[in-house]
């Protein structure tokens, strides 16, 4: 049950039909692994602690750097030098009390995802910035048939997808990226990122997450999102499964 108190504070989650009562109820239960504090992390950090996703867990071992300020909205000024999930987990904290938040000053690697995985997350948001994080955390998931919503930027562009490769007609991350996926990465440390491109593209993860975890609309699932902003092109690309991919193929039931 919600309390007055959430009842008023999600009134405009509450008032929309498919979402209702039940969906916030959802999103309260609900537990979102985010991996980065980043760019991407920030929208998506924010948006999901103001809707009232019961826990976040939010991992990033990286430092507040001055250069991370001009697109990474959870920091300020005065935060640099701290470590990012700290601080991003303190500002979810003031933001919605109703939300329990936790840091974890950790690289993503091989000996550190199941640690990350155990209390079973209803979502994984990936919002890291390098392509081996990806592959492990999307592998992982789809071992354990967790949601993934991967969001990447640079310079202009962005890609969004969700994926739950398990299911006979979707396909996993590495349907779409291959083996050898450096061609499609993006990251912005070399080639630099227009500050709102991480914030659109880590606020459609956002709500991505929410879908993912009181359904509304058509399933996002099997499809790829890519946003140019140098064209103001935004298109949805079909993504079936790659009958020969090595990491969804065996789960496939
Ligand atoms: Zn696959």
């Amino acid at each position: 049950m919600l309390g007055p108190d959430e009842l008023a504070r999600y009134a405009r989650h509450i008032v929309l039909q498919e979402i209702g009562g039940s969906g916030q109820l959802r999103l309260a239960r609900a537990h979102v692994l985010v991996i980065g504090a980043g760019g991407i992390g920030s929208p998506v950090i924010q948006y999901l602690a103001a809707a009232g996703v019961g826990r976040l867990t939010i991992v990033d071992d990286d430092r507040v750097d001055l250069s991370n300020l001009q697109r990474q909205t959870l920091f300020v000024t005065t935060d640099i030098g701290r470590p990012k999930a700290e601080a991003a987990a303190e500002l979810v904290t003031r933001l919605n009390p109703h939300v329990v938040a936790h840091a974890v000053v950790a690289r993503v690697g091989s000996e550190t995802i199941g640690a990350l995985l155990e209390d079973a997350p209803s979502v994984i948001v990936d919002g890291c910035d390098n392509f081996d994080t990806r592959l492990l955390v999307a592998d992982s998931a789809l071992a354990r048939r967790i949601p993934l919503v991967s969001a990447a930027v640079g310079r202009f562009e962005g890609q969004l997808g969700v994926y739950r490769g398990w299911e006979a007609d979707k396909p996993c991350y590495r349907c779409f990226v291959g083996d050898a996926p450096a061609r499609d990465a993006l990251t912005c440390a070399e080639e630099g990122v227009l500050g709102p491109v991480t914030g659109i593209v880590g606020s459609m993860a956002a709500l991505e997450a929410i879908r993912q975890i009181a359904p509304f609309g058509d399933d996002s699932a099997g499809r790829l999102m890519l946003l140019d902003f140098l064209s103001l092109r935004f298109r949805t690309l079909a993504l079936p499964p790659d009958p020969a991919c090595r990491a969804c193929g065996a789960t496939r039931g």
